[in-house]
């Protein structure tokens, strides 16, 4: 039996509900929450809980999508590990608790440098939570997923056993980008070394407003052929600014970020006349200062427009072939329509990349199954049109069967899991299809 040491397991019903949301209003409740400071005590836990067969579900700071708590079982939170180990300034590299928040990192560094992954836009998911949904972020275009920062990790096993992965300062991937992605379900990461990177010295952000969804993408198309250093480049449809109440002409509305060299005028020309040529109705555009990177404006309506109306939303992030965005976003509107349910979408036309919602109220059981029906829906529907499902986070192995779509890769993970986690202890939502 475990006991309690400083406070570090919480099970009176006020803690239990007030662990039962995630930051999407998801709920679900565990039967305690264990909140350990350090790698041995995580083992010491994890042995014990193994022996008693309990299910285990990890969580960092409770943003994701796919987020944990599930129904029962314990809850392991990692937020008091959360020092940073190691700040390498010669080689672009720290080493931190994986219960680190991404601003904690920021707020450290050396003004030069910033690490690029923030996909909540609000710095506030833990450096554990980002390897294991492997989570992408708007400037993913310039600088890749959070897998691809990882340089090393040390991870605590089902059975207790601790292990340190990696690691090289060039990042070359081993054995331990095998826990990049995998949520939780193979073991509770304790600690990542990952690669930081230079800030940019100025950079411009432009806001424009389109009228449709294929002006965005060809305005995409245009401002990549002519050579402009783009850092990110994402529109958000028009639902997205209704849900908050925002005022937006008609369409979709770009966001953009650029990293602007000496002669920006001569950029900033081209841009405009991009946006001209796509019947741009609106170009604002304005100083960004590099110390907000890696924020990102836009990703905030999204949480701001959920919160203000008491919603949340099933979402999917899926990647498709860049001639299928727009048709995308039309099967996606349209079963928002059959469904009379209200759609949230951001689209990253360079990485082909959409992160769609369906909002529901999270106290209307109806429209909640609604919500549900719709996300099967377009998960058959995209997959007509080669969508792959897992861009980030909002799929993986706790949703299972989306990434692990194809049947070979959703055999070779339950082959790993077995090996590892034989019990199916933790994070158990990924089960074998046949139990
Ligand atoms: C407004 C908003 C926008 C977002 N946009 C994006 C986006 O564009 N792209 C994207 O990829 N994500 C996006 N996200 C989700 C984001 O990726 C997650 O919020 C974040 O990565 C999770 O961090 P967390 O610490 O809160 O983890 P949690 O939400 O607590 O956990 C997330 C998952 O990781 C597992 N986990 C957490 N810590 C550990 C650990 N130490 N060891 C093992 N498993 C662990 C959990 O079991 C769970 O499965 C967005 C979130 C918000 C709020």
């Amino acid at each position: 039996m475990l006991e309690s040491e400083g406070g570090n397991i919480l099970s009176s019903d006020v803690d239990l509900i007030s662990y039962s949301y995630t930051m999407f209003n998801n709920f679900s409740k565990p039967d305690a929450i264990i909140r350990p400071s350090d790698p041995e005590e995580v083992s010491s836990i994890l042995k014990s809980l193994s022996d008693e067969r309990k299910k285990v579900f990890v969580r960092g700071n409770g943003t994701s999508f796919v987020g944990c708590p599930a129904e029962g079982g314990v809850l392991i939170e990692t937020r008091r590990m959360g020092e940073i180990l190691e700040i390498d300034e010669e080689d672009l590299t720290a080493t931190v608790e994986s219960g680190v928040q991404i601003g904690n990192l920021l707020k450290n560094l050396p003004k030069d440098l910033f690490f690029p992954i923030d996909p909540d836009g609000l710095s506030l998911s833990t450096f554990g939570g980002v390897i294991a949904e492997d989570s992408a972020s708007p400037l993913s275009l310039a600088y890749g997923t959070a897998g691809s920062t990882l340089l090393g990790l040390e991870v605590v096993l089902p059975d207790g056993s601790l292990m340190e992965l990696g690691s090289t300062t060039i990042g070359a991937r081993g054995i331990e980008s095998l826990f990049i992605g995998t949520e939780g379900s193979l073991g509770v990461i304790t600690k990542v070394k990952i690669r930081l990177y230079r800030r940019p010295e100025r950079l411009l952000l432009y806001e424009i407003d389109v009228p449709h969804v294929e002006d965005a993408i060809e305005m995409h198309s245009l401002v990549d052929a002519s050579g402009i250093p783009l850092l990110g480049f994402e529109f958000y449809y028009r639902d997205l600014f209704e849900l908050g109440g925002k005022e937006v002409s008609m369409g979709a509305r770009v966001h953009m970020l650029l990293k602007a060299p000496q002669r920006e005028d001569e950029i900033h020309k081209k841009i405009e006349s991009i946006a001209e040529r796509e019947g741009a109705l609106k170009i604002d555009v304005e100083e960004y200062d590099p110390m907000y990177l890696p924020k990102w404006k836009g990703r905030g309506y999204l949480i701001e427009g959920l919160k203000s109306t008491c919603r949340t939303a099933s979402f999917l992030s899926f990647t498709v072939p860049r001639d299928s965005i727009f048709e995308s976003i039309s099967r996606i509107d349209a079963i928002g329509s059959r469904m009379k349910l209200e759609t949230v979408t951001m689209v990253n036309p360079g990485m082909n990349w959409i992160l769609t919602g369906f909002t529901y109220d999270f106290s209307d059981e109806k429209e909640m199954k609604r919500a549900e029906r719709a996300l099967k829906m377009a998960i058959d529907q995209l997959s007509e049109i080669q969508a792959i499902f897992g861009f980030g986070t909002g799929t993986g192995t706790n949703m299972a069967g989306l990434k692990l779509k194809s049947l070979d890769n959703r055999e070779l993970f339950e082959r790993v899991k077995r090996c590892i986690d034989p019990n199916f202890m933790m994070n158990p939502i990924f089960m074998p299809e046949e139990e």
